[in-house]
């Protein structure tokens, strides 16, 4: 695999450089700590040279959304890598997924939890998840709507081996501030009413926000955000 070019190298720094600014921004307009919001970097698209060469900046938090893929890079890159599954889990790959993720945002019904349940405690181990939420109702969306989540809130609160920590939404295609807002604002209303239901519940994040909605994303109290384009883009013609 070739190595990337000095240019690619800075345009990478670049872009790094220009998100970070954002973030501080971002969190400055809204009183919070940048240190509150976590960069997940998706890496679905990117070449692996691409991915070590970031690395080396020092993120070690990358995201995949296809389990195979992730899979296969995890066997491949440093151990130290944090790996977040951003996109649906299909139940037969949960086996091999548990053992190697930082954290799943992409828990979308309660029969998969189910599954990831008896699956963690076989292996024992207590997989850290978020329940991906569609709050905008969108049909072309995955997820659980808001109002399935409250009506089987006690249910999902209940199952053994799994510590479910927060919530993941995506926002619907083309929405304007209003409806970002709506859709962010939205989430944390829906994790604190899940908080104050007394259900074994305590939700601490939200991971909400892409490359071209995270800053609106974090004013509405994101504390991971998925960026791929913004960060890997003009670094590789690939894409
Ligand atoms: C691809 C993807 C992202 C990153 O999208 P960008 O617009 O490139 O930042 C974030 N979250 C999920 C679930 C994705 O599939």
């Amino acid at each position: 695999m070739s190595e990337p070019t000095s240019e690619v190298r800075s345009k990478l720094f670049q872009n790094l450089q220009q998100v970070q600014t954002r973030i501080s921004r971002a969190c400055a307009e809204s009183n919070r700590s940048p240190t509150d919001v976590r960069l997940v970097a998706v890496t679905k698209y990117t070449a692996e040279s691409l991915v070590e060469e970031f690395l080396r900046l020092g993120y070690m938090d990358l995201g995949e959304n296809r389990p195979q893929q992730l899979l296969e890079r995890a066997s491949r890159l440093p151990g130290s890598v944090s790996w977040h599954l951003i996109g649906q889990l299909q139940r037969n790959k949960v086996r091999s997924i548990l053992p190697r993720v930082t954290l799943i945002h992409s828990i979308d019904s309660l029969k998969l939890l189910q599954h990831v349940s008896r699956i963690a405690g076989e292996l024992q181990r207590i997989p850290r998840l978020l329940l991906q939420v569609n709050v905008s109702g969108e049909a072309s969306k995955n997820g659980l709507t808001p109002q399935e989540l409250q009506r089987a809130a006690n249910e999902f609160g209940a199952l053994p081996d799994v510590n479910i920590v927060g919530l993941m939404t995506m926002a619907p295609e083309g929405a304007n501030e209003t409806e970002l807002r709506a859709t962010f604002g939205g989430l944390r209303e829906l994790k604190d009413q899940l908080n104050q239901a007394d259900i074994g519940l305590s939700l601490t994040e939200l991971s909400m926000g892409m490359s071209g909605d995270f800053e609106i994303a974090i004013q509405e109290g994101a504390t991971l955000i998925r960026l791929g384009s913004v960060l890997f883009h003009e670094c590789e013609p690939m894409r």
